[in-house]
C-alpha cells in the first residue's frame, strides 16, 4: 500500500472545522490594526498630522523633526497593539512581499533598555537585499539598495510586527520593486486625468486610480497537498488523470461553502477586517475546491498592497486550518484555472467616478471622454497590456477555454457601441446649433438610461466595460497587481495628455468651442481604435482568425509576450511619463525572463523525478505482480494458460510500452534542458525552455496518466485528482 497517499487521505477524513470564536462586529473591528487617519489625529500634534496628510495628498517631504514625532507616535501605538518589532514591508521583484524584522527593544547599558524607533528608522532603511532580483542594476551601479517609507499606504500591525509599507530602490534611484513604478504611474495618471477632468469641473484637484481585485484560489487539504511533490515544488499538478466527475455538473459554483472552508474564510476575513482590507464577498467558484474573495475597491496603491497582504495572510490562515492555498493559475489540468480580475476606474477628489455616466450632458461628455480615451490607450498599447500579465503560470490559463485569450480586446456592449457609432458621424470642425442640440438630447443625454439595461456582459473579453469601470480579466491569480496597474495607468495617462494637447490646439488654433473640440478629437479616436473593440465570443477560434486579420497581437507564450516590454515605443512611453528609465525597464525584462526559465526548469526536474522515481517503479511492481500471476497460471494449467490470461498478458505489454515511452521522453527533455542551460542570452534561453523543453511535459504526462489508469489503485503513490478535489 502506498503509505503517504493513504495516510494523507485518512488524516483528511479525520479533520474537523476549527472553531472560530465569535468576535466583535466587523464594523467595530475594521481597521483596528491600522495606523490610519483617525488614529493619527489622536496620537500626534496637528503639525505632524498635517505633514503626513500633505505627503499623502501632494507628495510633499516630511520634515526630519516631525518624522521623529510621527515615529514615536507610531511606535507607542504599535506597542499598545502588541507589537515588539517593526519592519519595512516591500514588494521585491520576486512578486512576493519581503520583510526583515528589527526589535524596538534596545539595551542602553547592562541593566537598562528602552523601546526605540526614530524618524530615521521610519523613513529609510537599508536591508541586506543582495539576494533579491535586480536584473543587474545593483551590479552596474552601487551595491546597495534602500527602502523608503510610502506614507500613502498606512502602516499596520501584523502579528507582533509593525509593518511600514515602503518602496525599494537602488542608491542611484532605480526601482528594485513593484511599488515604485506603480506610484510613479499613479502620479502620471493623477496629473493627466486632473487636467482633463477640469474641462468639465474646475474644482477637481486630484484624480485617483481605483482598483477592486477579485482573488480566485484553490484550497486543498494540507496533508493531501504535501503528499504531491509537484504541488509542493511547482504549485500545480504536473500529472494526474482527470476524475470521472470534474466540474461538468456545475454543482460547486455558488453552492453552499463546506464547513471547514467556511471556518477558514471567517478566520481570514476577521484578520482582513482588522488590517483594513474591506473584504466583502466570498463564494465558491466553478471548479471543485475553488473559491473567490473580493473586497470593495480602493485607491490603486492601497488596493495593490492589500492584495499582497491578503495573499500572505491566506497562506498563514490556511496553514492554521490544515489547508494549502493554491494561487497557481492552472493547478489542475482539465479544470478551470484561477484569475484575478482587476476592476479599474478613476475617481476625482470630489468623489466623482469618471467612468460613470451622470445625469447631465456635461457629465456624460466627461464620461465619454475618459471612456474613449481608455479604449484608445488600450488600442495603442494592447501588446504591452498583454505583457503586463505574462508569466509562466498564467500561460497555462490564458486561452484555455475558460479565460480570455492572449489577445487583448475591449468589450463595451451593444448600447455603447451604438453611441460611439453615432459620435463617429459628428461633423468636422464647428458644429451647427441643430447638431449640438441633437447630440445633447439624443446621444450624450441618453447614456444613463441605456446603461441601465446594458446587461449583456461578455465574460469572454479580456478588457470589458461593466457599467462604471473597466475589468481587466487577463491578470493571473498569482500575480502582483502592480504590474498591470502600472501599465494601464501609464498608457491612459499618456493618452489623456495627448488628448488635452489636441483639444487645446483645436480651441486655440481653430477657434472651436471646448465641447466642439472634444467631440472632434473623440470622433477621430473612435475611428482610430475600432480594431480593438470586439463584442463576440473571445474564446472562439473564429476570433483568433479575425484578430489576426485586424493585426492584433496574439502572444501565447511569455517569452514572446515580453518582447514588447523593451521595444522603442515602450521605452519612450515610460521615459515620457516618468515611470521607468531604460535601465529599470531592461532589468525588469531580464528578471522576468529568468523567472520564466526557473519556473519551467523546476517543473521539468520535478516531472522527471516523479515519472522516473515514483511512476515507473510502481508500474514495474504491478507488472511483476502480473507476471507472477501469469507464471502461476502456467504452472497450474500448463499450455492452456494463454487462454486464461489474455488481459494480464496485454497489460504486461502495455505497461512496458508506457515505461519505455516515459523513459525516452524524460531523456529527451533532460537533453533539451541541458542545451537550453548553455544559452547565454536570457531571451534565447527562455525561448528554448518554452519551445524545446515545455512541449515534452504533455507527452510524459500522457503516459504517466495512462499508467495511473492501469496500475492497482492500492499501490499508486500519487494522490489522485478525485482525492485532491473532492475530499474536504
Ligand atoms: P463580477 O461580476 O465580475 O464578479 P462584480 O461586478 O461583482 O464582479 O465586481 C465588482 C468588483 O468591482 C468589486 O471587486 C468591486 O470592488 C469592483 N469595483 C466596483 N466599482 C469600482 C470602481 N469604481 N473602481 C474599481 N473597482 C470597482
Ligand atoms: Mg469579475
Amino acid at each position: 500500500m502506498s503509505t503517504i497517499r493513504f495516510k494523507a487521505i485518512k488524516k483528511t477524513f479525520e479533520r474537523k472545522p476549527l472553531a472560530i470564536e465569535s468576535t466583535a462586529k466587523r464594523s467595530e473591528m475594521f481597521g483596528n490594526n491600522v495606523f490610519n487617519e483617525m488614529v493619527m489625529r489622536q496620537v500626534m500634534s496637528k503639525e505632524a498630522f498635517n505633514s503626513v496628510i500633505s505627503a499623502i495628498e501632494g507628495g510633499e517631504r516630511i520634515d526630519r523633526k516631525l518624522a521623529d514625532e510621527i515615529a514615536a507616535a507610531m511606535k507607542n501605538w504599535a506597542i499598545s497593539k502588541g507589537a515588539t518589532h517593526y519592519t519595512h514591508w516591500f514588494q521585491p521583484l520576486t512578486g512576493a512581499t519581503a520583510e526583515k524584522h528589527d526589535a524596538f527593544f534596545e539595551p542602553i547599558s547592562n541593566s537598562h533598555a528602552v523601546e526605540k524607533f526614530g524618524g530615521d528608522q521610519l523613513v529609510q532603511q537599508e536591508p541586506d537585499a543582495s539576494s533579491f532580483p535586480h536584473g543587474g542594476i545593483r551590479n552596474t551601479f552601487e551595491a546597495r539598495g534602500y527602502t523608503a517609507w510610502d506614507p500613502t499606504s498606512p502602516a499596520f500591525v501584523y502579528g507582533t510586527t509593525l509593518c511600514i509599507p515602503t518602496v525599494f530602490v537602488s542608491y542611484t534611484g532605480e526601482a528594485l520593486d513593484n511599488k515604485a513604478p506603480l506610484l510613479r504611474a499613479l502620479q502620471a495618471i493623477d496629473q493627466a486625468a486632473t487636467e482633463v477632468a477640469r474641462y468639465f469641473d474646475k474644482s477637481v484637484t486630484k484624480v485617483n486610480a481605483t482598483l477592486g481585485w477579485e482573488q480566485e484560489y484553490f484550497l486543498i487539504d494540507k496533508a493531501l497537498a504535501y503528499s504531491r511533490p509537484d504541488i509542493v515544488l511547482a504549485g500545480r499538478t504536473l500529472l494526474g488523470h482527470s476524475p470521472a466527475k470534474g466540474q461538468q455538473l456545475d454543482d460547486h459554483y455558488f453552492g453552499s461553502i463546506p464547513d471547514r472552508v467556511l471556518s477558514f474564510m471567517r478566520d481570514l476575513e476577521n484578520d482582513c477586517v482588522k488590517l483594513g482590507i474591506p473584504v466583502k464577498t466570498r463564494h465558491n467558484e466553478v471548479a471543485p475546491n475553488q473559491f473567490e474573495l473580493a473586497p470593495l475597491f480602493e485607491e490603486a496603491n492601497l488596493a495593490v498592497d492589500h492584495n499582497s497582504l491578503l495573499m500572505d495572510l491566506m497562506d498563514k490562515t490556511a496553514d492554521k486550518h490544515n489547508f494549502k492555498v493554491l494561487f497557481h493559475e492552472k493547478p489542475f489540468s482539465g479544470i478551470n484555472g484561477s484569475g484575478k480580475h482587476n476592476n479599474w476606474s478613476l475617481a476625482t477628489n470630489n468623489g466623482t467616478n469618471l467612468l460613470s455616466p451622470g445625469s447631465t450632458p456635461t457629465k456624460n461628455l466627461q464620461f465619454l471622454t475618459f471612456f474613449i480615451n481608455t479604449i484608445k490607450a488600450v488600442h495603442d498599447y494592447e501588446e504591452l497590456v498583454r505583457a503586463s500579465v505574462a508569466s509562466a503560470t498564467n500561460d497555462h490559463r490564458l486561452g484555455a477555454n475558460e479565460a480570455p485569450p492572449a489577445i487583448v480586446s475591449v468589450f463595451i456592449g451593444s448600447q455603447l457601441t451604438k453611441v460611439l457609432d453615432e459620435l463617429e458621424d459628428v461633423s468636422k470642425g464647428k458644429l451647427s446649433p441643430q447638431e449640438k442640440t441633437d447630440l445633447k438630447l439624443n446621444v450624450v443625454g441618453k447614456i444613463p438610461e441605456i446603461l441601465l439595461d446594458n446587461t449583456d456582459r461578455n465574460r469572454t473579453s479580456s478588457f470589458a466595460f461593466t457599467g462604471n469601470k473597466f475589468e481587466l480579466r487577463a491578470v493571473g491569480s498569482k500575480s502582483n497587481c502592480a504590474k498591470p496597474m502600472t501599465v494601464l495607468n501609464t498608457i491612459v495617462a499618456k493618452q489623456l495628455k495627448e488628448f488635452k494637447k489636441e483639444v487645446d490646439s483645436l480651441i486655440d488654433k481653430k477657434n472651436l468651442k471646448k465641447d466642439e473640440a472634444i467631440f472632434n478629437v473623440l470622433r477621430e479616436y473612435i475611428k482610430a481604435s475600432k480594431k480593438i473593440r470586439f463584442e463576440g465570443d473571445g474564446y472562439s477560434e473564429a476570433w483568433e482568425k479575425e484578430a489576426l486579420k485586424r493585426g492584433l497581437s496574439n502572444n501565447k507564450t511569455t517569452p514572446q509576450a515580453l518582447k514588447v516590454s523593451v521595444s522603442k515605443k515602450t521605452l519612450d512611453l515610460y521615459e515620457e511619463m516618468g515611470v521607468m528609465n531604460a535601465t529599470e525597464i531592461k532589468a525588469r525584462h531580464e528578471i522576468e525572463l529568468e523567472e520564466y526559465v526557473h519556473k519551467v526548469q523546476i517543473e521539468g526536474r520535478v516531472l522527471g523525478d516523479i515519472a522516473r522515481n515514483h511512476v515507473i517503479p510502481t508500474a514495474i511492481r504491478y507488472q511483476n505482480a502480473l507476471i507472477e500471476n501469469v507464471k502461476g497460471l502456467k504452472e497450474v494449467f500448463g499450455s492452456e494458460f494463454k487462454k486464461l490470461a489474455p488481459e494480464q498478458l496485454d497489460l504486461i505489454e502495455e505497461i512496458s510500452n508506457h515505461i519505455s515511452e516515459i523513459n525516452s521522453k524524460v531523456r529527451f527533455m533532460t537533453e533539451e534542458r541541458k542545451k537550453a542551460n548553455k544559452l547565454e542570452k536570457a531571451q534565447l534561453k527562455a525561448e528554448a525552455y518554452c519551445q524545446k523543453v515545455l512541449p515534452h511535459f504533455e507527452a510524459i504526462r500522457y503516459h504517466c496518466d495512462k499508467l495511473e489508469l492501469l496500475v492497482d489503485d492500492n499501490i499508486w503513490p500519487l494522490t489522485k485528482y478525485r482525492e485532491l478535489l473532492f475530499t474536504r
